[in-house]
């Protein structure tokens, strides 16, 4: 079988889907995207994904082509079409393909939709989850609305890569007072001395994680207590537990950060116990 994609419209052989050379996310990085994960079929936190991809296009003034029930539609298609049970649906707009300018494209010049799936390995994910992951602190030297999902990536894949080549799962980035803002693609948490989770608070400084909110809620559903403000690198070290969030990691514990063991050295269980609640907490769409 052969992979599916969908472009402006139209579903294409992966393999052969494609856009103009003048397409501004090309040329400027100039679009949004969402991933939404697929689990069991189904499409988790769908309706948060969506409204989060409507208002990181409405902060860059860039219309999206097609209304959510067609882009609703459309997910479920490649869902159907790639045979995905676990996995991940990736969307992107941009602001359309024109010469290459600076200033907006004319009015009425059409966006570009693009959407994809990729199936998962739930089995290599569990094992990661048990393993625990390693992170590396980088300074954060994006620009200052990483709150907007856009596809302007390049700090997070700068900061993603020195990870790995340090043998490191994640970067965890710092901003000028060293406080922890949030992962290259991931929100950062950690578990105080008290068993409470701290997370940097939803501000203009990182990304509102769609992941992260779902997981405040199951905290207080299940009576953990959770606070909203920024943690210090080296609150991070002295750490009982700490772990990141997000639509492709779920909850991966963190087990050691800049070589130093965090709590126990193993994954927590504040962290391990978030994970397993996910699925059973997360609104799931047909
Ligand atoms: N922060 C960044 C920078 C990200 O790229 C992601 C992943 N999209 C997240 C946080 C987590 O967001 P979500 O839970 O919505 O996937």
């Amino acid at each position: 079988m052969s992979r599916v994609a969908y472009v402006n419209g139209r579903y294409i052989r992966h393999a052969e889907a494609g856009v103009s050379i003048n397409d501004r996310a090309f040329l400027f990085a100039d679009g949004v995207y969402e991933v939404i994960e697929v689990y069991g079929g189904r499409l988790i936190d769908e309706d948060g994904h969506l409204q989060r991809l409507a208002r990181s296009a409405r902060e860059l003034r860039l219309e999206l082509p097609v209304a959510e029930t067609a882009l609703r539609r459309i997910l479920r298609e490649l869902v159907a079409r790639n045979l995905v049970g676990d996995g991940h649906v990736y969307l992107q707009v941009t602001r359309g393909a024109a010469k290459r300018d600076h200033i907006f494209p004319k009015a009425g010049t059409p966006s570009t939709l693009v959407a994809f799936a990729h199936r998962g390995d739930r089995a290599a994910a569990e094992a990661r989850a048990r393993a625990g992951i390693k992170v590396i602190s980088l300074p954060d030297i994006r620009w200052k609305r990483p709150d907007i999902k856009s596809t302007s990536l390049l700090p997070n894949v700068l900061a993603k890569q020195q990870a790995r080549e340090a043998g490191a799962y994640e970067a965890w980035l710092l901003d000028a007072e060293g406080f922890v803002t949030e992962g290259s693609s991931s929100n950062a948490w950690i578990v105080d001395g008290e068993g409470a989770l701290v997370t940097h608070p939803a501000d203009s400084a990182i990304l509102s994680g769609i992941t992260r909110a779902r997981l405040l809620r199951i905290a207080a559903a299940k009576g953990v207590k959770w606070v909203e403000r920024p943690f210090s690198l080296q609150e991070a070290f002295g750490a009982r537990e700490a772990f990141i969030s997000g639509a492709t990691t779920i909850v991966l514990p963190v087990v050691d950060i800049d070589g130093r063991k965090i709590g126990s050295g193993a994954p927590g269980p504040v962290a391990l116990d978030l994970r397993a609640a996910f699925h059973d907490f997360a609104p799931v769409t047909a």
